[in-house]
């Protein structure tokens, strides 16, 4: 049967031990009623049927129980938190004393950036990727300018080798070494947004702290898509969004990493708020402070319970179709089908940017459409159900997921793009 047939699609779907999780998740419809291929869950992950009884049980026991629900009922308010822990933490390779769920991604990493960048005379750089997200590169920056540093001399950049390249590890680990001792942090993606590529975090982590320096990752497109191994790896910190694969709404609450060898530092300088206060002694109000000695000792707040109740909701996904593991299992054939077909039926009309050794990459394909007015292509696709994510000046992100695409909505995709173009 011919990979590039409709019904070679299905027969890959009818073998996906995964497939009954589709029907787990709204997946949005077009006007004649039938589902959207939905390719952006890097943008914004599709809602879990079940996000809406856990969102409803919190409304519910707001109206019942007032300010009791932050001590009485199944799971009470005040240590709801606590039970994201584990689950998060499985997804991102960490032990559930280093990761709390809390505020938004952009938020944290100014938190950890607080206690990991202390800038010195001497060792005041941070170094970023040229193409990070903007707010990465915002955060980097404005840091350097608020201890009165000079980004034009403290902020380092990682260059590809041209505009649409990809990151080099030995480029980084060259330029890590290069700036020694001068360098206080790393701030660099686990995948990067533009490209989908991964880097290796193992290896910039361990030549990144044999310069003394510290590690800290923006995992945005990292969780929930490819395996990951905070703990083992010494990554100092991270940072990561819960509404691209965590599925956990819009804006909802962000995740945060602080490795074992640091959280349990009380000494460890912080911006520091009540809810990071010590539990036994938080309602004394006093105004000493005493860290909580995990990464709940960085909360400033007292958390959004709705949004926790959406997380709580996704991570039961996740942990019920048996974690990254399988999920990765899948992602990697369907990703590899992915571009099959794409070389296959659009040959050199497409150029993929996304690395094509499959350990270097999660989900997502970002091609360069090629000889083609690239946006008018991408409205047309839009119009006929095809959601994919654009980025100027020619390249189309599109992105499936293994808890609810199919490998028919991989075909269809391809399929409606060959017909456009
Ligand atoms: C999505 C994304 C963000 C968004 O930041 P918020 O604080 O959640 O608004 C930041 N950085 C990267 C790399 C992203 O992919």
């Amino acid at each position: 049967m011919k990979a590039t047939s409709l019904q070679y699609a299905r027969e890959l779907d009818a073998n996906d031990p995964l497939r009954k999780w589709r029907d787990e998740f709204w997946i949005p419809e077009r006007e004649d009623g039938t589902p959207e291929v939905y390719l952006v869950g890097n943008s914004l992950g599709l809602q879990p049927k079940r996000t809406a009884g856990f969102v409803q049980a919190e409304l519910e026991n707001w109206q019942r129980l007032g300010v009791r629900g932050h001590f009485e009922s199944e799971q009470p308010w005040m240590p709801y938190h606590e039970c994201l822990a584990k689950p998060m933490a499985d997804l991102v390779g960490a032990e559930p004393d280093e990761v709390v769920m809390m505020n938004g991604l952009t938020v944290n990493l100014h938190l950890m950036l607080a206690t990991f960048y202390r800038p010195t005379k001497t060792r005041h750089k941070i170094l970023i990727e040229e193409h990070a997200f903007p707010s990465d590169y915002q955060v980097a920056q404005s840091q350097i300018q608020h201890h009165g540093f000079d980004p034009a001399e403290s902020l380092v950049v990682a260059k590809p080798a041209s505009e649409q390249a990809t990151l080099c590890n030995d480029a980084i680990v060259d330029l890590i070494r290069q700036h020694g001792d001068t360098l206080a942090v790393v701030l660099l993606p686990g995948v990067q947004y533009y490209t989908g590529q991964v880097i290796d975090m193992a290896r910039i982590a361990e030549a990144t702290h044999s310069v003394g320096a510290r590690i800290g990752l923006d995992l945005a497109h990292a969780a929930g898509n490819v395996p990951l191994s905070l703990h083992d790896w010494n990554i100092d910190f991270a940072a990561w969004c819960s509404y691209k694969y965590l599925n956990s709404g819009p804006g909802s609450v962000a995740g945060c990493f602080v490795h074992r060898n640091h959280a349990s530092d009380g000494e460890l300088p912080r911006l520091a708020g009540w809810w990071g206060h010590d539990k036994k002694t938080r309602f004394e109000m006093k105004n000493h402070f005493q860290p909580i000695p995990t990464a709940e000792g960085w909360q400033l707040s007292n958390p959004p319970i709705l949004s926790m109740a959406a997380v709580r909701a996704s991570l039961n996904v996740f942990a019920e179709a048996g974690g990254i593991e399988p999920l990765r299992e899948k992602s990697l054939r369907l990703t590899a089908y992915f571009q099959q077909l794409l070389e296959e039926t659009l040959g050199d009309r497409v150029n993929i940017i996304t690395p094509h050794e499959p350990s270097e990459r999660g989900c997502q394909l970002s091609f360069e459409l090629i000889g083609v007015q690239g946006r008018a292509i991408q409205d047309e696709l839009e119009s006929r159900g095809m959601m994919t994510d654009w980025r100027e000046p020619n390249v189309i992100r599109a992105a499936p997921v293994p808890l609810y695409n199919s490998f028919e909505d991989v075909f269809r995709f391809v399929e409606a793009l060959a017909e456009v173009m």
